[in-house]
């Protein structure tokens, strides 16, 4: 028997690179997961113009996706595989971290006065999470215009749309935008538990407002949802089937148990050449913190 109760739950601020301010929706106490989708931040918006903008240096994934989001601004993604790309609003960047990669993303030399967008993480289930890493950069990805939202289908299907972004559990994630007063009945998988995070405006959904701030979990059995905005408003939504394994996570990756943790931790700050090098970032690649469980201090 599944708790059918949606839950509020709010995000918690958190700092992400070298000072930026984000919100953080997922992990949270309440709710680990959404499907695969096993991380969610929203940063900005803010003005890239002073200081450096977003800077994270070189640094280690495994077991999961990235899948990078801007809604205003650019970011530059470089990797150990040796792909280097400006991301802007309406593209996908897709990164596999598989058996492991390692990455670095800035605001480019060139850019736009407002950084603004969401960066998640997608879990790979147990059978493929040693795969071989991969980048992908989808230029576009569909879009559907239905009762005044304008739906773009980032990940996943939906309204008929399927998104080109390579993903290995069955999941989806829109965006739903509008300019003025809308109102929609979605359909939803009933198969599928979602989750709502407005970036901008405010939503009204099934007749409760949501605003920035606040992640709505829906848990699975449902099959549409009652979408309103008075205004202009763009929210994500993301869903997935139930993921069914146990992940562990801790800083930049996903494992299922605390040895491959702790081993992942130790071989990047070794720099063992799985993790990769990544090349051309001016600035230092980051320390992977020791996880808490391990007490004696040890680093080696
Ligand atoms: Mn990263």
């Amino acid at each position: 028997m599944t708790n059918a109760a949606p839950l509020y739950i709010e995000t918690r601020d958190s700092v992400l690179g070298e000072g930026m301010m984000i919100r953080r929706a997922l992990p949270s106490r309440q709710r680990r997961m959404v499907g695969a989708w096993c991380f969610l931040d929203h940063f900005g918006p803010l003005d890239a113009t002073t200081g450096r903008g977003l800077r994270v240096g070189p640094h280690p994934h495994i077991g999961l996706q990235t899948f990078t989001w801007p809604i205003s601004g650019e970011i530059l993604h470089r990797d150990s595989l040796g792909y280097e790309q400006v991301i802007r609003p309406g593209a996908v960047n897709l990164m596999t971290a598989g058996r492991g990669i390692s990455h670095s993303e800035e605001s480019p030399e060139q850019r736009s006065p407002i950084l603004h967008g969401a960066q998640l993480w997608i879990a790979l289930p147990d059978a493929l999470r040693h795969m071989e890493p991969a980048f992908e950069h989808y230029p576009s990805v569909p879009t559907v215009n239905r009762d005044g939202f304008q739906i773009t289908i980032m990940a996943g299907e939906a309204l008929g749309e399927r998104s080109p972004v390579r993903v290995h559990t069955p999941l989806v994630g829109l965006e739903l935008l509008t300019t003025d007063a809308a109102r929609s009945e979605l359909p939803l998988r009933s198969s599928f538990e979602h989750a709502l995070l407005v970036l901008e405006g405010a939503l009204r959904v099934n007749g409760e407002v949501l605003a920035p701030g606040t992640l709505l979990f829906l848990p699975t059995g449902r099959d549409s949802l009652s979408i309103e905005t008075s205004g202009p408003a763009r929210t994500l939504l993301i869903g997935g089937e139930p993921f069914g394994e146990e992940i562990l996570m801790w800083w930049n990756f996903v494992a299922r148990t605390k040895e491959e943790v702790v081993q992942a931790t130790r071989d990047w700050n070794a720099g063992k050449d799985y993790l990769g090098e990544v090349r051309g970032y001016g600035g230092a690649r980051l320390v992977a913190p020791m996880p808490p469980w391990i007490t004696d201090g040890a680093s080696t």
